[in-house]
């Protein structure tokens, strides 16, 4: 049976280009399921529902919360993000590695529902960096640009509850050490139980000369 999949959680302040990151690594390599999550803020323009998010009334938002289906969710700015389960436990099964898109709020809760989760952080390589990227954006107003900086502020002080950071400078740089990153989770000790018990008994029984 193939290995279970490993559930990443990647956030980053906004702007920090998480979005492409992404994009690149879901492209270059195969084993990965980007998980889509549900808002209530409006759509991008060029965003489709379904694709970037599913977007959804604050009503309908409530009913998804109600009946279970959100692994984690939260209030960032106003609006409510949240995480369809079905589709993270049922990639997962199939060892896909998933992604989870997330603010931090949602990551300290996705490592206390599945501690073995690896938490990944997008860094600026500074923040003057930051700040032309999100004003270069040009989707926001100034005000919510205001805002996602002030959050930024707030979320710079949790990044030690991360495993690692990565330093978005160079896009093909840092796509390659995320995925080195994740594939190197396949070698943990505890994801490899069965293999280890197999050896060791195979081990023993050398030992004993019983083969
Ligand atoms: P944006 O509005 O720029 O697409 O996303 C705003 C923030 O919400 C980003 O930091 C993004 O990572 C986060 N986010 C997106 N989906 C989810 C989710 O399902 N749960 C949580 N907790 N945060 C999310």
């Amino acid at each position: 049976m193939a290995q279970k999949g490993i559930l990443v959680v990647v956030s980053g302040f906004s702007g920090v280009g998480k979005g492409t990151l992404m994009k690149c690594l879901v492209e270059r390599y195969s084993n990965y399921a980007l998980s889509i999550s549900a808002t209530t803020r409006s759509p991008r323009e060029g965003e489709v529902d379904g694709r970037e998010y599913f977007f959804r009334t604050r009503d309908e938002f409530q009913t998804m919360i109600n009946g279970g289906e959100l692994i984690e969710y939260a209030c960032y700015c106003e609006n409510f993000y949240g995480t369809p389960q079905k589709y993270v436990e049922e990639q997962m099964e199939q060892g896909k590695d998933v992604i989870l898109e997330i603010e931090i709020q949602g990551a300290l809760n996705i490592k206390k529902k599945y501690p073995e989760a690896l938490l990944l952080f997008v860094m600026p390589p500074s923040a003057a960096v930051l700040k032309e990227r999100l004003e270069g954006r040009g989707t926001e107003s100034p005000e919510v640009i205001d805002a996602r900086l002030r959050r930024a502020c707030e979320e710079s002080e949790g990044i030690e509850n991360y495993d690692f950071i990565l330093v978005n400078d160079d896009l093909d740089v840092c796509v390659k050490q995320m995925h080195g990153l994740i594939t190197d989770q396949r070698w943990r000790v505890n994801r490899n139980l069965d293999f280890i018990n197999e050896i060791r008994t195979e081990i023993k029984a050398f030992s004993k000369g019983e083969v």
